[in-house]
C-alpha cells in the first residue's frame, strides 16, 4: 500500500492530506468504451465539492471514435448508451474512488483519482461504463461464493516517434526503439533498458505492482507483468499502466503503443489475462490436490464456461479490425477454443502451481483490449460455466497451431464475425448487461463502416501500378 493510502486509512480527510503534501492539481479520470482515459483536471480547492457531489461532464465521449474523427460515431441516434429518452448530450457525473488515489510522479504536485461514471442525481452507475460492468460481474461472482483474482501482462512497442509528427507517416516507416528484436535478451535488451528502467521506476512510484519486464519478440517491444489482485483492482492497475506508459515515454519524445499489430512484419501486442477464484475462506478454489493435474471441479467448470463462450465473447477481447491481424499460427496468440496444461499454442493455458498459483491464462486479448471489458468477459464466461457446471473438452497437449484445419474449433477471424456472435450472445447480455452489449456492438459496427471505405497502404502498393 502506498504512503498516501496508509495515511488515508488513518485520517479520512483526503483534501487535508493533499494540502499538507503540497498537491495543487487533481486528475479525475475513468475509462471510456475504448479503454481511453477521459476526465478533467481540477485545482485542489475544488476537490471537497467534487467528493460530495461528483464532477459533471458531457456524456458525448461514449459515442466518440477512438481517434475522435467525425467526433460522434453514431450520428443517427443514441439509444443503448444513455438509458433514458434524453438525446441532448446531457451531463453524467464522475465519482472519484478514494481507494485509487495516487501521486502522479511525472507531473508536479499532482494526484490522480480513478472515477466511476454515474447518471445524474445519482441514478446509479452508467450501465455501459466498463468499470461498472466489471464491478457487477465481480459482485455476482461473490454471490456465488467466489472472489475473482486476475493479473494482466501487457506487451507494447516504444517507437522513436512523437505525437504531432506521426499523422502522415506510413506504417512501414515507423521507427522502433531498437532495429531488431532480442526476446528475453539481457545483453541486447540492455540497449532498451534506459527506457525500460524509466518505465518501471515511474510505474512503481505510481503505486503499480510491476513484477517483471523483458524485451519481447518485436523490435523495441516490451512485456511488463503486473502482480495479481482482486479483479477490479487488477484491471485498474492495467488501465492506469497503459495511460501512464504513454505519458511517461511521451515526455521523452517517444511514443508507446498497445495497438494489437502496429506493423505487418512485427509481432503483435497481447494482454494475456490470468484468472483464478478464491473461496469464502480465501483459499485458491482452482486447486484440488486429489484431482488430475490438481485441477479442481470449479476450475474445470470455469474452463468449460470460458471455452464454450470464447467465440461469442471474442469481440470484447479483440475490439478493432486491427486486433484480428494477430490471429495467425505461431503468433503465440490464442486462435482456437482449446485448453491445455502449460501449452502456449492453445487459447486457454492452464497453469498448475499449487493452492495459490493454479490459474487459467486467456491468450486471446490484445494490448488494445479494454482491461475492464476483457476481464469482465473472461469472468462472465467462466462464472457462467461454474453456475451451469459446464464440462470442458479434454485438454490438448499437442501443438495446436500444427493441427489440420477443422480438428479444433477456430475463433472468429474478423471483427464483423465476432460482433454478429456477440450480438446473439445470451451469456453476454445476462452477465454484462443488454445495454452494454448493444452499445458495444453499435460502436464497433460504426468502426467497421469507417474501415470499409478507407483505402489502405497495402491496396495502393499492390494495385496502383499493375492495374
Ligand atoms: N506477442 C504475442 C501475441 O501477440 C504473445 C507472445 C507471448 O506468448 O508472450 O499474442
Ligand atoms: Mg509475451
Amino acid at each position: 500500500m502506498s504512503d498516501l493510502q496508509s495515511e488515508l486509512r488513518a485520517d479520512a480527510d483526503l483534501v487535508g492530506i493533499l494540502e499538507r503534501r503540497g498537491v495543487r492539481t487533481v486528475v479525475l479520470g475513468g475509462s471510456d468504451t475504448h479503454g481511453v482515459m477521459r476526465g478533467k483536471r481540477i485545482p485542489l480547492a475544488q476537490l471537497g465539492r467534487v467528493l460530495e457531489h461528483g464532477l459533471p461532464l458531457c456524456d458525448v465521449f461514449w459515442v466518440m471514435h477512438v481517434d475522435e474523427s467525425d467526433l460522434v460515431a453514431r450520428p443517427e441516434g443514441h439509444e443503448g448508451y444513455f438509458p433514458t429518452e434524453r438525446n441532448g448530450y446531457p451531463d453524467i457525473v464522475a465519482k472519484p474512488d478514494l481507494s485509487t488515489a495516487r501521486i502522479v510522479p511525472w507531473h508536479a504536485d499532482t494526484v490522480l483519482l480513478l472515477s466511476d461514471w454515474h447518471l445524474p442525481h445519482d441514478g446509479g452507475p452508467v450501465p455501459i461504463s466498463p468499470r461498472s460492468v466489471l464491478s457487477r460481474v465481480v459482485e455476482r461472482s461473490r454471490t456465488l461464493g467466489y472472489e475473482p483474482v486476475s493479473a494482466l501482462e501487457l506487451e507494447f512497442y516504444v517507437l522513436r516517434e512523437k505525437v504531432g509528427t506521426l499523422h502522415h507517416k506510413r506504417a512501414e516507416d515507423l521507427v522502433p526503439l531498437q532495429e531488431a528484436p532480442s526476446t528475453y535478451g539481457v545483453v541486447l535488451g540492455s540497449h532498451q533498458e534506459g527506457v525500460g528502467a524509466l518505465i518501471r521506476d515511474a510505474m512503481l512510484a505510481y503505486d503499480l505492482p510491476v513484477e517483471a519486464c523483458n524485451p519481447e519478440t518485436g523490435p523495441g517491444q516490451f512485456e511488463i507483468n503486473l502482480r495479481y489482485g482482486r479483479s477490479v483492482k487488477a484491471a485498474d492497475d492495467a488501465f492506469l499502466f497503459k495511460s501512464a506508459v504513454k505519458e511517461v515515454v511521451g515526455q521523452h519524445d517517444l511514443l508507446a503503443t498497445f495497438m494489437a499489430k502496429p506493423a505487418s512484419s512485427w509481432a503483435g501486442n497481447s494482454c494475456h489475462l490470468h484468472v483464478s477464484l478464491r473461496d469464502e475462506d480465501d483459499r485458491g478454489a482452482f486447486h484440488d490436490a486429489a484431482s488430475p493435474h490438481e485441477i479442481s471441479t470449479t476450475m474445470r467448470h470455469f474452463a468449460g464456461g470460458v471455452l464454450s463462450t470464447m467465440a461469442e465473447l471474442t469481440a470484447l477481447m479483440a475490439p478493432t479490425p486491427n486486433s484480428y491481424r494477430r490471429y495467425v499460427p505461431y503468433s503465440w496468440a490464442g486462435t482456437t477454443a482449446t485448453w491445455g496444461i502449460d501449452n502456449r499454442s492453445v487459447g486457454l493455458r492452464a497453469i498448475c502451481e499449487g493452492p495459490d498459483g493454479t490459474r487459467l491464462e486467456h491468450r486471446q486479448p490484445g494490448g488494445d483490449a479494454n482491461p475492464y471489458i476483457a476481464s469482465a468477459a473472461l469472468l462472465a464466461g467462466g462464472m457462467h460455466g461454474v453456475e451451469q457446471k459446464i464440462e470442458p473438452p479434454d485438454p490438448v497437449d499437442l501443438d495446436v497451431y500444427a493441427l489440420p484445419q477443422g480438428e479444433v474449433p477456430l475463433l472468429p477471424s474478423s471483427l464483423g464475425e465476432a460482433l454478429d456472435l456477440l450480438e446473439r450472445s445470451e451469456v453476454a447480455r445476462d452477465w454484462l448487461g443488454a445495454d452494454f452489449v448493444s452499445h458495444y456492438v453499435e460502436m464497433k459496427r460504426a468502426e467497421l463502416r469507417a474501415q470499409a471505405v478507407a483505402v489502405t497502404d497495402w491496396e495502393v502498393a499492390r494495385y496502383l501500378e499493375p492495374l
